[in-house]
C-alpha cells in the first residue's frame, strides 16, 4: 500500500485514549520517534518509525493533533480598542454596555456592514487561526440580536463553512434581550434554523445583565424539540442557574464558569458536561479567572477555547495555552489535552477529531520546537511549521 503522507516526529503527541479527566489530563500518550501515516484524509497508522511507501514524507520535531477552538464570536465587524482603554482605566463590562458600548456597538457596526465586508475580515481571521495551528473552529452568531439579523449571520457563517479549509461548527447564540417581545421572536427562528441546517448548537448567554434562567429555559426547550445541540455561556459574572440547566438538559458544554456553585459543578461532573474555560477573556477583561485546578481535581471534563470577540482580541490557541498556564495554573500537558481531545468532546466530534489515532481525520500540526512543553512555556511566538487538514498540507511556514 502507498500512503498519501507520512510524518516522522521526534515527539509524536497522540492524545490517544479518549477524553481526559483528572490526572489523565496530563497523559498525552507520546511516542518518541513516532510515525503517523495518512491515506484518504484519515490516519491509517500510528506507531514506531518504519519504512513504508508514501507519496510524501515530513520529518519534524513535534507533531500533535491540530487545535480545536470550541468557542468563538469570530463573525463581526468593527473593533473596540477604545473600550479596552476604558477597561484599563477601571470601567466594568456592564458599565460600558450601559453606555451603548460593548456588544451593542458591535451589533450596530455588524448590521451596517455589507456581507462582502464581513466575509472579508472573517476570512482573514480564519487564515490567522490556521497559521497558528487551529483547524476546527466553532463560530457563534449573536451580533444580530434581531432574529432576521441572526439568520443573516448564520448564513454568512455557513458560507465560510462551505468555502474554508477549516472545519467550522456554526452556533445560534441568544446574546442579549432587546425588548419584551424579543424572546418570542427569537424562538420563532429556531425551527427555521434546524430545518435549514444552519446551526449545530443553540447557545444562550445566561448571566447577569443578559438572559435569565427562565429565558434560557424557554430557548433550550424549543431548541431541544428541533434536535439542536445545546451550549450555555454561564457564570462569567455570576452563576444564575447553571446547575438547573445542566440537570434539565443534556448540554454539550457550559462555557466561562468563572463563577460556578458547588451544586452546579457536581451536576456537570455527574452528567459528563464539558466545562469550556476561556482564560483569554478574563485576561483581557482583567477579571477573576476560572478555578481550573479545582474543576480538574474534582473530575470535570475541561476544555480551553479562545472566545475571540471584539472584547478580547486573542484568537490563537498557543496564546490561550500560554495564558492558561500562567493564570489558571494548568500545566502545558493539561492545556494541550484541553485544546484538542476535550475541545472535540465539547463539540461532539471526538470520534473524528482531537487525537492522532487510526480512523480519525488527519488534522495534524507540526511545531518547530524541541518538545511540546515549549507551547505554553513561551508567549507570543508562533511555533507552527506545517498544518495538515484532512490529510492535505494546507500551510507551511
Ligand atoms: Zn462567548
Amino acid at each position: 500500500m502507498e500512503y498519501d503522507l507520512v510524518i516522522k516526529a521526534k515527539q509524536l503527541v497522540t492524545l490517544r485514549g479518549g477524553v481526559r479527566v483528572k490526572e489523565k489530563m496530563k497523559e498525552l500518550n507520546i511516542i518518541e520517534d513516532g510515525m503517523v501515516a495518512i491515506k484518504d484524509k484519515r490516519i491509517s497508522y500510528v506507531g514506531e518509525k518504519k519504512t513504508v511507501n508514501s507519496k510524501e514524507e515530513i520529518s519534524t520535531g513535534v507533531a500533535m493533533p491540530s487545535f480545536i477552538d470550541a468557542h468563538t464570536h469570530l463573525l463581526f465587524y468593527g473593533s473596540r480598542e477604545d473600550e479596552f482603554e476604558m477597561r484599563i482605566e477601571g470601567l466594568s463590562y456592564n458599565e460600558i454596555l450601559k453606555k451603548g458600548g460593548g456588544i451593542w456597538r458591535t451589533v450596530d457596526e455588524t448590521k451596517k456592514a455589507g456581507d462582502a465586508e464581513i466575509l472579508k475580515v472573517a476570512k482573514e481571521r480564519l487564515c490567522y487561526l490556521l497559521e497558528h495551528g487551529t483547524t476546527v473552529v466553532e463560530i457563534k452568531s449573536g451580533y444580530g440580536i434581531d432574529p432576521k439579523e441572526e439568520i443573516r449571520e448564520l448564513r454568512l457563517i455557513n458560507e465560510l463553512k462551505n468555502n474554508s479549509e477549516l472545519t467550522i461548527v456554526p452556533t445560534l447564540l441568544a446574546h442579549l434581550k432587546k425588548d419584551k417581545k424579543w424572546l418570542k421572536d427569537f424562538i420563532e427562528i429556531i425551527p427555521f434554523v434546524a430545518y435549514n441546517n444552519l446551526a449545530k448548537f443553540v447557545d444562550s448567554f445566561c448571566d447577569l445583565g443578559a438572559l435569565s434562567y427562565e429565558d434560557t429555559d424557554v430557548i433550550f426547550a424549543e431548541a431541544k424539540k428541533y434536535g439542536l445541540g445545546l451550549k450555555a455561556h454561564v457564570g462569567e459574572l455570576e452563576d444564575i442557574g447553571c446547575g438547573k440547566l445542566v440537570e434539565k438538559y443534556d448540554l454539550a458544554s457550559i462555557d466561562h464558569i468563572v463563577y460556578l456553585d458547588e451544586k452546579s459543578l457536581e451536576q456537570a461532573i455527574k452528567k459528563g458536561t464539558c466545562g469550556v474555560l476561556l482564560p483569554a477573556t478574563t485576561f483581557s477583561l482583567m477579571q477573576n479567572h476560572a478555578n481550573a485546578k479545582k474543576y480538574i481535581e474534582k473530575g470535570l471534563i475541561v476544555a480551553l477555547a479562545s472566545d475571540f470577540s471584539p472584547a478580547s482580541w486573542i484568537s490563537d490557541m498557543q496564546s490561550v495555552i500560554s495564558i492558561a498556564c500562567r493564570e489558571l495554573k494548568m500545566t502545558q500537558a493539561e492545556c494541550i489535552a484541553a485544546s484538542t481531545i476535550n475541545a472535540a468532546y465539547s463539540l461532539g466530534i471526538h470520534n473524528d477529531y482531537g487525537s492522532i489515532e487510526e480512523g480519525k481525520f488527519a488534522d495534524i500540526t507540526t511545531f518547530d520546537v524541541p518538545n511540546y512543553k515549549w507551547i505554553g512555556y513561551t508567549l507570543g511566538y508562533n511555533h507552527v511549521e506545517i498544518v495538515i487538514k484532512h490529510g492535505k498540507k494546507v500551510l507551511e511556514r
